[in-house]
């Protein structure tokens, strides 16, 4: 017999994206709101979060945009307040802001191994310490983690493989400590999407990136946001601790390009 859940019904889910500003992170804000969430992005260059704020608004929806270094514990801590003060308990967390600093290991620098893994993997962390209290108060939450398929291991990316797989780890600890408490924790594992970094490359590198993925085209953010939307809904109540790949089949061929 269905168990009675307790969960945040009867009013609409409040979502916060970070690095919401760009890419993989604005197309999750849309859907967000497309789909009737109350959403709140987090990013760091305060210019692009309100023009992503101004077209994520629209006719859409209203969005609220707090500007954070994610790497810094006391700015999280004052815009996850400034959150739940406007919108209440913060149902949905998608950690997804990200950069990568490339490099062999002979030329990469402390301060390149430090920043990627920060970003990256440190700021998943701080960001789920400032939510997970109240979902346990209200025995309800998701939490989604973008990692990459590069967690696999990637040539010149000793700093950003590292912290990717770091997310996997942190998903799966996270998972395994908060399923008691209604809190569902998975990650998602992109191939080559097509964000604006993609986009600064040439046609022909693109073209050559393209032909690297069994399904012979790079990703769009909304194969990324869609993935999202199943991890933050009821029907994914039941599966946590997973990271699911959206790679056109990358993960299963060789790393190499
Ligand atoms: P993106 O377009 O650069 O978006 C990332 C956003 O995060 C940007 O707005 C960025 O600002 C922001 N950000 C960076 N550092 C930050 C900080 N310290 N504090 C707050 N915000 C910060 O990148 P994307 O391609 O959409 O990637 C999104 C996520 O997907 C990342 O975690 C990335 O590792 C992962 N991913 C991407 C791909 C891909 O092919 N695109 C593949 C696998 C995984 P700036 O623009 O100022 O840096």
């Amino acid at each position: 017999m269905a168990q009675l859940r307790r969960q945040s019904v009867g009013k609409q889910k409040v979502a916060v994206v970070t690095g919401g500003a760009s890419g993989i992170g604005f197309e999750i804000s849309s859907q967000f709101l497309s789909q009737g969430y109350q959403l709140a992005i987090v990013d760091h260059d305060a210019k692009a979060l309100e023009k992503a704020q101004n077209m994520l608004a629209g006719d859409i929806g209203e969005c609220m945009a707090l500007v954070a270094d994610v790497t810094n514990g006391a700015q999280l801590k004052n815009a996850f307040q400034q959150i739940r003060e406007r919108l209440g308990t913060v149902d949905v967390l998608v950690n997804n802001a990200g950069i990568s600093r490339d490099g062999r290991l002979v030329n990469m620098s402390e301060d390149d191994w430090d920043l990627v893994v920060n970003v990256n993997l440190k700021s998943q962390f701080l960001c789920c310490k400032e939510v997970v209290p109240d979902m346990i108060a209200g025995g309800y939450g998701r939490i989604i983690n973008i990692s990459s398929r590069a967690w696999l291991g990637g040539f010149g990316q000793a700093n950003y493989s590292a912290s990717k797989g770091g997310v996997v780890s942190l998903t799966r600890s996270l998972a395994i400590e908060l399923a008691k408490d209604g809190i569902t924790v998975n990650a998602i594992a992109p191939g080559i999407i097509d964000t604006p970094l993609l986009q600064s490359y040439s046609a022909e590198t693109r073209e050559k990136l393209a032909k690297t993925v069994p399904a012979r085209r790079v990703g769009d953010p909304a194969d990324v946001a869609q993935a999202v939307l199943f991890f933050a809904s009821e029907q994914a109540s039941y599966v946590t601790g997973q990271t699911l790949y959206v790679c056109g089949g990358r993960s299963l061929s060789s790393p190499s390009v």
